[in-house]
C-alpha cells in the first residue's frame, strides 16, 4: 500500500481523494445542515399552524360557552400527527377542566349555575408555576417555543398564551390580562430519524460520488501519465542494459511528448557517442597489440587485464604468468615497479637490465576525470639495439678509422681529464708524441696504401705495447700521443724506447721498416698552464728527437729551445 502511495498515480489518486473528500463532505454537511434545518422549520412552522388552529378551535369553543367540551377537544388532538401532549393550562401550571374552582367563580359571576361542578375533582400540576418558559409566556403574552429532552427523546414545546378578551368579562373577572396557556408537546423523534435517514443517503451518495471520481481520475492517470512514464522507464531499463537502440512514440501530454523526444535524442546521441567510442577503442587496441612497446593494463583492484604481444615477447612470460604474478612482478621487482609508480609524476622513464635487455620502463597510475585511481600502466620499451648502436657509435666517435686507436678530439679529452687528475692528486702523468720519420719519403717509395697499412701497424703495435690503464692515440697524420698515466719520467722514457725499438725491429713485409722519434714529457716537474701547454712541450720534445737524428727518444728538459 505504501508502495503504491508513492508513485505519481497513487499520489495523484491520493491528494484527489483528500481533496474530493474535503470539498463534498464540507458540501454535504453544509447541504445536510440547510436540509435539517429546513426540516426544523417546516416542522415547527406545521405545529405551529396546529396550534393555532387548536387555539382557534379551543377560542371558539369557550366563547361560545362549551369550556366543558374543552378538555375532549384538547385530548383528542393528541392523536393528530406528530402531537404528543395537547393541554390547556392554568396561569399556574396546573391543567384546566380537572377541578371545580373555574366553574364556582363563573358560576359566581353570572349568578346562575349555568356549569355543573365535576363530582371528582383533581389537581394536575403540568409545569411547576416557577417554570421560566411558562412565566416567559405569560410575561411577554406571545408563544414560546422550546426544544427538550425527555426519556432521552428531543421535543418541541409550545407555550401559547390564552389572553383575556372582552367576551371572557362576561364569565371571567378582569383581575389576568392572561387566562392560561397552551401547552402543545411535540416529538422530534420522526423527525430525526428522516434526518439521519437523509445524512446516510448523502452519505451513500459522497462515498458512490468520491469512488466515482476516483475511479475516473485513476483511469486518466493511468491511461495519460502513468503507462507512458512507465513505457519511458522500460526504454531506460532496456538503454541502461546495452540496448542502445530504444525509442519512443512522441505522443500524449505535451510534457510527455517532449520527455519522448528528449529521450529519443538521447538514445540517438548516445549510440552516435557508443559508436565513436568503440572506433577508438578500436583503434587504440590496435595500436597497443601491434605496438613494439610492452604494455601491461591493471584495473582498478590491480588486476592485470591488458597485455600486448610485446609484452610477452619482451618480458619473456606467459600472460597467464604475467596475471598470476601481478602487476608489481612485471619486472620481477615489486620494490622498483612500486617505487616509480610513487614518483611517476616526474615523468622520466627509467633504463634497467632485464633478461640480457635493456629495457626502457615507464609506470603510472591511470585516474578519471574526478582524479580517482581506476587501474595502472606499466610501458616497457626494448633498447637493447639502440642501446648497442649508441654504443657503436660513441665508440666510433672516439675511434680513429684507419688505426683503431683513440682519434685525436677523444685524445684532447682524455688529456685534459687526466691532466687534470693529476695535478689535483699530485700524480704522475706522461705523454709521448711521437711521429714516424721520412714518411713522405715512404709514401713516395711503396706508395699511399703500403703508407696507410704501415700506419695501421705502427697502432696496433702501440696499442698492444702500451698497458690497459694507459690511452694510444692517432694525433692526424703519421703522428701518434700515447698518455701514460702514474708513469713518471724514467718509466715513461723507457716505455717510449722499448716502444720505439719493438717498431724499428718490425718487419712490416718483403725487409721494410719504419723508424719513429718520440718526444716525451712528464708532470710533475714541469711547468706549464693547462693540458694543451703540456702537449706542447712534448711536441718540442719531439721535435728536438727530429733535429738530433731521428729514431730517437727525448725527454723534454726545462731550458730546451721550443719549435718555431
Ligand atoms: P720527418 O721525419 O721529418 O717526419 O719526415 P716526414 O716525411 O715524415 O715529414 P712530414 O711529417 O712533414 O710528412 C708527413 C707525411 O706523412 C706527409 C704525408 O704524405 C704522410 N701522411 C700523413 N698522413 C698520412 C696517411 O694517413 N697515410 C699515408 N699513407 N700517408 C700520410
Ligand atoms: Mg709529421
Ligand atoms: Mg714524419
Amino acid at each position: 500500500m505504501t508502495r503504491f502511495f508513492s508513485t505519481i498515480g497513487g499520489r495523484i489518486l491520493l491528494l484527489v481523494g483528500i481533496v474530493n473528500i474535503l470539498s463534498m463532505a464540507s458540501m454535504v454537511a453544509f447541504y445536510t445542515d440547510q436540509q435539517e434545518k429546513t426540516i426544523l422549520t417546516q416542522h415547527e412552522a406545521s405545529l405551529n399552524r396546529t396550534a393555532e388552529t387548536a387555539f382557534k378551535g379551543l377560542r371558539v369553543l369557550m366563547l361560545r360557552g362549551y369550556a366543558d367540551i374543552a378538555q375532549a377537544y384538547a385530548n383528542d388532538l393528541k392523536k393528530v400527527g406528530t402531537i404528543e401532549d395537547f393541554r390547556i393550562l392554568r396561569i399556574d401550571g396546573t391543567e384546566a377542566f380537572h377541578d371545580n374552582t373555574t366553574i364556582q367563580s363563573v358560576n359566581q359571576q353570572l349568578g346562575t349555575d349555568e356549569f355543573q361542578t365535576r363530582d371528582e375533582e383533581k389537581i394536575i400540576t403540568i409545569l411547576p408555576a416557577t417554570d421560566p418558559y411558562l412565566n416567559q409566556t405569560l410575561r411577554d403574552r406571545r408563544r414560546v417555543i422550546h426544544t427538550h429532552q425527555e426519556n432521552g427523546i428531543e421535543k418541541l414545546t409550545f407555550l401559547m398564551p390564552i389572553l383575556a378578551e372582552q367576551p371572557c368579562y362576561r364569565c371571567h373577572d378582569k383581575q389576568n390580562p392572561v387566562r392560561g396557556v397552551l401547552k402543545l408537546t411535540a416529538s422530534l423523534l420522526s423527525i430525526r430519524e428522516a434526518i439521519q435517514a437523509s445524512r446516510a443517503q448523502a452519505l451513500w451518495v459522497l462515498v458512490g460520488c468520491i469512488l466515482g471520481s476516483l475511479l475516473v481520475v485513476g483511469l486518466l492517470v493511468r491511461w495519460s501519465l502513468v503507462q507512458r512514464i512507465n513505457q519511458v522507464t522500460a526504454a531506460m531499463a532496456r538503454v541502461a542494459k546495452g540496448d542502445f537502440t530504444q525509442q519512443i512514440p512522441v505522443t500524449g501530454l505535451l510534457e510527455l511528448s517532449r520527455m519522448a523526444e528528449s529521450f529519443n535524442a538521447m538514445t540517438i546521441e548516445v549510440v552516435r557517442g557508443y559508436v565513436r567510442l568503440t572506433e577508438e577503442q578500436n583503434k587504440l587496441t590496435t595500436v597497443i597489440q601491434s605496438s613494439q612497446e610492452a604494455v601491461v593494463v591493471t584495473n582498478s583492484a590491480g588486476e592485470v587485464v591488458l597485455i600486448n604481444p610485446a609484452a610477452e615477447r619482451i618480458l619473456e612470460k606467459s600472460p597467464e604468468q604475467l596475471v598470476h604474478d601481478g602487476f608489481l612482478a612485471v619486472v620481477d621487482d615489486p620494490d622498483y615497479v612500486k617505487s616509480f609508480i610513487e614518483r611517476s609524476g616526474e615523468g622520466m622513464p627509467d633504463t634497467l637490465v632485464y633478461k640480457n635487455r635493456v629495457l626502457n620502463f615507464y609506470a603510472a597510475t591511470i585516474c578519471n576525470n574526478q582524479d580517482q585511481p581506476i587501474g595502472s600502466a606499466a610501458l616497457i620499451r626494448d633498447v637493447t639495439q639502440e642501446k648497442q648502436l649508441e654504443e657503436k657509435l660513441r665508440l666510433m666517435s672516439y675511434t680513429d678509422k684507419l688505426t683503431g686507436l683513440y682519434n685525436r678530439r677523444r685524445m684532447e679529452e682524455l688529456l685534459e681529464r687526466e691532466y687534470d687528475r693529476a695535478r689535483r692528486y699530485s700524480l704522475s702523468l706522461s705523454i709521448l708524441f711521437f711521429d714516424v720519420d721520412h714518411f713522405k719519403k715512404f709514401n713516395d717509395t711503396y706508395g699511399h696504401d703500403m703508407g696507410d697499412k704501415v700506419l695501421e701497424i705502427v697502432g696496433q703495435t702501440a696499442k698492444s705495447h702500451y698497458r690497459n690503464i694507459d690511452y694510444a692515440c692517432r694525433y692526424g697524420g703519421e703522428e701518434f700521443c700515447i698518455i701514460l698515466t702514474d708513469t713518471d719520467e724514467r718509466g715513461a722514457f723507457l716505455a717510449a724506447d722499448r716502444f720505439r725499438q719493438r717498431l724499428e725491429a718490425t718487419d712490416l713485409g718483403n725487409g721494410i721498416h719504419v723508424t719513429c722519434s718520440i718526444g716525451v714529457v712528464t708532470f710533475p716537474g714541469v711547468v706549464c698552464d693547462g693540458w694543451e701547454a703540456f702537449l706542447k712541450l712534448a711536441d718540442n720534445a719531439l721535435y728536438m728527437a727530429k733535429r738530433q737524428g731521428r729514431n730517437r727518444v727525448i725527454q723534454w728538459q726545462p731550458g730546451m729551445p721550443t719549435e718555431e
